[in-house]
């Protein structure tokens, strides 16, 4: 029955099962991408979701059959969370033609397509000039407006990113041994054991206060690898108005998308 409930709800999202899961299966039932990272930080189950995708932080010895009892638990919660967030994509479509507009810091870019050399994008006011090479007239643009336009995103992205990361990093008086940008499923930001902090470009689309507020969080694990209070407190110093920032991911995070 809750199975069968599982699937019929869950079947407009089309989320990807980590293979790691596919192999222990438990989770392979919820037709939802179940992220799940073990952890001997954690002391408690805890579930997130975000950009379609739910993460699930565990502790290392927590039985499999637990950390599923709380999905079924919580099922109601993440299907209104699943269905908020495609609400909200849906709501803000994206399109790689002339004049579409992004999300970017906060505010909104206009592209320009033009076409000729191709040349990177530049940004003036807020109008991103993108040119791709004109091929014959059926030719497949959007492809090369959105690789350009992606391109540009994580390149602005990542000035940011370091920049931030180097400022708090000063702060406390440590350095990350790397900073990288991919794209993440449930998470904005990580930072390993060893000091590597990597972030989700798309960062980039929200305000500046909430890249400040990832990267001072990310950094802040550079001192306290858990979320306890030292850690929070740390986050406080580093980031005075961390709860607007966190209130903002958790309302508009899934409207930072390609
Ligand atoms: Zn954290």
């Amino acid at each position: 029955m809750l199975i069968g409930r599982l699937l019929a709800v869950c079947s407009k999202y089309r989320f990807m099962i980590s293979a790691d899961l596919q192999t222990k299966s438990p989770y392979s039932k919820f037709q939802f991408g179940v992220d799940l990272h073990r952890t001997k930080r954690r002391k408690s189950i805890s579930i997130q979701v975000r950009g379609g995708g739910v993460r699930v932080l565990a502790p290392h010895r927590v039985p499999s059959e637990e950390i599923e009892a709380l999905l079924h638990a919580k099922l109601t919660w993440i299907e209104r969370k699943l269905r908020e967030q495609e609400v909200i994509r849906e709501r803000a479509p994206r399109s790689y033609v002339d004049g579409a507009r992004w999300p970017f810091l906060g505010g909104e870019i206009v592209l320009a397509i033009g076409h000729g050399r191709a040349v990177d994008p530049t940004l003036q006011g807020n109008c991103l000039t993108v040119s791709i090479p004109s091929r014959g007239k059926h030719a497949p643009h959007e492809a090369a407006v959105r690789h350009q336009l992606e391109m540009w995103l994580r390149e602005q992205a990542r000035i940011r990113l370091v920049d931030f990361t180097q400022k708090h990093s000063k702060r406390i008086g440590r350095s990350p041994k790397s900073i990288m940008l991919k794209t993440y499923k449930a998470r904005w930001g990580s930072c390993s054991a060893s000091g590597n902090i990597t972030y989700d470009w798309r960062l980039v689309m929200a305000p500046l206060s909430v890249i400040n507020y990832v990267a001072a969080h990310e950094v802040a694990h550079l001192q306290h690898l858990d979320h306890s209070k030292k850690f929070w407190s740390c986050v406080d110093e580093l980031c005075p108005d961390n709860r607007k920032a966190k209130t903002w991911l958790r309302r508009y995070g899934a409207t930072l998308n390609m």
